[in-house]
């Protein structure tokens, strides 16, 4: 069994079936998909229907999904991304934005080692954003393997009996992370739609069942499409901006 592991793809279809494209090339079984399946981007409703056609595994939501789907306020957001959400609302089909509203809360235990969440293991809108933080959240895990999401920052900690430590992330490229008996991880894929740490290709990962491997991937898609999709739609140009920059 192998998944392959979506997180934050955040309305930017062009990112995420080139995503899917090169999944397909590497092989997966099913989907897990951690969150923010809309918010910023300029094609909420694509997007869905490419997740909901994948019929993943399990499947959570996001800040984003909450409030774009009318659950929750814009209160905590800051003004580009309540405009965003406004339009999401708005573009949303009645039948997509159903869909995205009863998304469950994180974290789903999807088998005995793989648990997902958005923010963290504690509060589906906490940022892990520190060290002290991903300890927190290993301790709050109850599964061998927990992926997160939220950061939009590609990372795996460990935390063994002798201690923590980041295996993965801050860096380019492709990255393996072998799951060891007896130690616990907790690992985010990245960004689809809105990678935040400098490097603008899409992010993912899959987890290899047996031998159990997680390998975190980024991969190039068409940027520029995705910016004058952003900015046709009247979204804030710093959106279209940002997603070049890769932060
Ligand atoms: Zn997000």
């Amino acid at each position: 069994m192998r998944y392959l592991i979506l997180s934050d793809i955040h309305a930017n279809l062009d990112a995420l079936q080139a995503v899917l494209h090169e999944a397909d090339r590497l092989t997966y079984d099913r989907v897990l998909v951690l969150g923010d399946l809309v918010g910023y981007g300029a094609q909420p409703n694509e997007v869905i229907d490419e997740i909901r056609a994948l019929d993943p595994l399990a499947i959570i939501r996001g800040n984003h999904d909450k409030v774009a789907a009318g659950i929750e306020g814009a209160d905590g957001f800051n003004p580009i991304a309540q405009q965003a959400a406004e339009w999401t609302y708005k573009t949303l089909t009645p039948e997509n934005r159903l869909y995205l509203s009863t998304r469950p809360l994180g974290p789903i235990f999807v088998d005995g080692d793989t648990e997902i969440c958005h923010g963290s293991p504690g509060d589906e809108d906490a940022y892990i954003t520190s060290e002290l933080a991903a300890l927190r959240a290993l301790k709050q895990s109850e599964r061998p393997v927990c992926f997160y999401g939220h950061t939009h920052v590609p990372v795996a900690f460990r935390l063994t009996d002798t201690g923590f430590e980041v295996v993965a992330g801050r860096s380019n490229g492709e990255r393996q992370v072998t799951i060891e008996r007896g130690m616990q991880y907790l690992i985010n894929p990245g960004s689809v739609g809105q990678p935040r740490d400098g490097d603008p290709r899409a992010a993912f990962a899959l987890f290899e069942r047996d031998p159990r491997v997680v390998t975190l991937y980024r991969t190039p898609y068409p940027v520029e499409r995705a910016q004058e999709r952003i900015v046709e739609a009247g979204l804030p140009e710093t959106l279209a901006r940002r997603l070049a920059l890769g932060r």
